[in-house]
């Protein structure tokens, strides 16, 4: 810690995690520049805040390299190919994320990490191992990506025995140091590519998080390119790879499979005598990609110690976050179920894959992804499709190739009043016993200022629906 003090640290951008990072190596007596791109309203406010503590804030050019740097320190918008730290390169600069330097300060005797990453579940998954490690009685929080500065939990007075820690593929991507206790990878599919630059490059980054593994790496069965990434890690001697599984030991039965690491292979690939942790209905929601989410979070938490007891607790304990799979309302017969997270393919998939007949509520931003497959895979289940959002043509031409009998309503529209309209006419394709489900498959921010926002629009017209009211749109 005391090694900062003195040097001349860099932090590459404002916002969430630039400004308490700028705060805390003030703090440890570095000399502080925050380099930030655009010179607006907030970044003023920002650098008005920062100044008085004796921290310089450059607007405007965040490219150029402060002279002396001794250190970055980055935001996670920053692309790895920024001018910035391509100056950084040539100057032997290392470059850290918030993680790395979170890591790095921890105290002697600090609590280990049990990390989770992936494509999707990974706030699900991180709350649900705090529920269970909570139940054991212990002192933890579910913290880092998930919107809690692992930063402010490392330099804070809170005593913790061990924490829930959810990271990014950018933040594992800068912390090269970073060793958890045990890590998982809950599943991978294309996401984030025009930061990470390829496939391979956002595996490989996710795939960090087992680097140096001391008790376990817990991988997803269902998804080898997981199972992949800990064969290729440097783990410590001893360390178990864990595979969750929804079809092993039996169709109907959850399962682990259980192997030992040793010299970067599997030396006791074995199936364990499955003891019983929970029921599937302990999982809310009982959905297969969720209860996968379940197995995650009960390995890691089993990797720690924790007795099977308290995994059942915790699991009965847990609430999931608004907008993941959430039931709104029972209109008619009809249930509707807000999935506003579910801002890509993947996500959608398993929240299509979790009901019998749906109608489909789907659009927006599609960042570059295709749609055929999943609509390939959701295709039997549609009782019809409503359309929204800024990039629904791509979703209807799939609909047109893949799906030709499923009835398809184009709303033609990206207003915020276009979500009412999606909920009444969801509820004239629907029959009773039937599904609306919102799973948009793409990001919101065409139409909505996030996934919160254009969940809250969906449940607002859900109700309406269920009192009578048509509201003026
Ligand atoms: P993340 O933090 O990775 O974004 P969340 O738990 O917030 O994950 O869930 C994001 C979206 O992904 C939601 O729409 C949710 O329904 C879906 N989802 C959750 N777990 C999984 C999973 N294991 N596989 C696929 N999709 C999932």
């Amino acid at each position: 810690v005391s090694d900062l003090a003195g040097r001349q640290v860099t932090v590459a951008g404002l916002g969430v995690s630039g400004v308490p990072a700028a705060r805390a190596l003030r703090g440890l007596g570095a000399s502080v520049t925050v380099v930030n791109g655009s010179d607006g309203e907030p970044q003023r406010a920002q650098a008005a805040e920062l100044e008085p503590l004796g921290i310089t804030v450059r607007l405007g050019d965040g490219e150029t390299l402060p002279e002396g740097t001794e250190l970055i320190v980055t935001t996670p918008g920053w692309k790895p190919t920024s001018p910035l730290f391509l100056a950084a390169a040539e100057a032997g600069v290392p470059v850290w994320g918030d993680v790395e330097l979170a890591w790095r300060l921890r105290g002697k005797d600090a609590p280990p990490w049990l990390a989770v990453t992936g494509t999707n579940g990974k706030t699900t998954t991180v709350r649900m191992l705090a529920a269970i490690l909570e139940a054991a009685g212990l002192r933890t929080a579910a913290v880092g990506n998930i919107g809690v500065s692992l930063l402010d939990i490392v330099l804070g007075d809170t005593p913790y025995d061990v924490l829930a820690v959810e990271l990014s593929s950018y933040q594992l991507h800068w912390a090269p140091s970073l060793r958890a206790h045990s890590g998982a990878v809950l599943n991978l599919a294309p996401d984030h590519l025009d930061w990470h630059g390829s496939m391979a490059a956002y595996a490989a980054d996710k795939g960090r998080i087992y680097e140096g593994n001391q008790v376990a790496c817990v991988y997803n069965v269902a998804d080898p390119a997981t199972e992949d990434l800990v064969r290729a890690a440097d783990v410590e001697e001893g360390c178990r790879a864990i595979g969750f599984t929804l079809g092993t030991p039996g169709p109907s039965q959850l399962g682990v499979v259980e192997g030992i690491l040793v010299d970067r292979a599997f030396v006791a690939d074995r199936q364990r005598q499955a003891q019983e942790l929970a029921e599937v209905s302990d999982v809310n929601p009982p959905a297969p990609h969720n209860i996968a989410n379940a197995l995650a979070a009960a390995a890691l938490a089993r990797a720690y110690g924790v007795p099977p007891t308290a995994v059942r607790d915790g699991l009965r304990a847990f609430r999931p976050d608004p907008h993941r799979v959430e039931h709104v309302a029972d209109v008619d017969g009809v249930a509707y179920v807000d999935d506003s997270k579910a801002t890509n393919t993947h996500a959608a998939e398993a929240s299509l894959g979790a009901y019998e007949h749906i109608v489909w509520i789907a659009g927006g931003l599609a960042k570059g992804a295709t749609f055929d497959e999943l609509v390939l895979t959701a295709a039997k289940r549609l009782r019809g499709v409503v359309l929204i959002g800024a990039d629904r043509a791509l979703i209807r031409e799939a609909l047109a190739r893949h799906a030709a009998d499923v009835p398809v309503v184009d709303l033609d529209r990206t207003d915020t009043g276009a979500m009412a309209a999606a909920v009444r006419e969801s509820a004239r394709l629907a029959r009773p016993g039937d599904t609306v489900l919102m799973a948009p498959a793409c990001a919101s921010m065409d139409m909505f200022t996030n996934y919160n926002e254009r969940g809250d629009a969906f449940a607002a017209a859900v109700h309406d629906l269920a009192s009578g009211r048509v509201p003026d749109d």
